[in-house]
């Protein structure tokens, strides 16, 4: 079978999720404002910061587009949306069925 090259062409979108850990501060929960004003009240020096800095993961986003070709399915003759030119069956499921027929005519 030859391969088509006028096939309906559609780019298709999507955006794909990915973790970015950023830097941030955040409040120390192991920080106290009553302890500190103790500490300070005693001229003593309060080893606890107010603010830490942590890592946090960020879910990100990026666009990523691939083509699709519009082909009839072999096996359904429905129209279907696929990543491959020369593919022939519109969906996974339809690739397996044939498969199972033609299975079955050869015994
Ligand atoms: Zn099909």
């Amino acid at each position: 079978m030859s391969i088509n090259n006028k096939l309906p062409m559609r780019r298709k979108f999507k955006k794909i999720r990915y973790v970015e850990y950023e830097y941030k501060l955040i409040k120390n929960p192991h920080y106290n404002e009553q302890e500190k004003v103790h500490y300070e009240r005693q001229g003593m020096y309060y080893p606890v910061e107010e603010y830490i800095e942590k890592e946090i993961p960020q879910n990100k986003y990026k666009e990523s587009s691939h083509i699709e070709y519009k082909i009839k399915c072999a096996y359904c003759g429905g129209v279907g949306w696929v990543k491959r030119r020369d593919a022939k069956f519109c969906c996974g499921n339809c690739r397996k069925l044939n498969y199972r027929d033609n299975q079955k005519t050869k015994e």
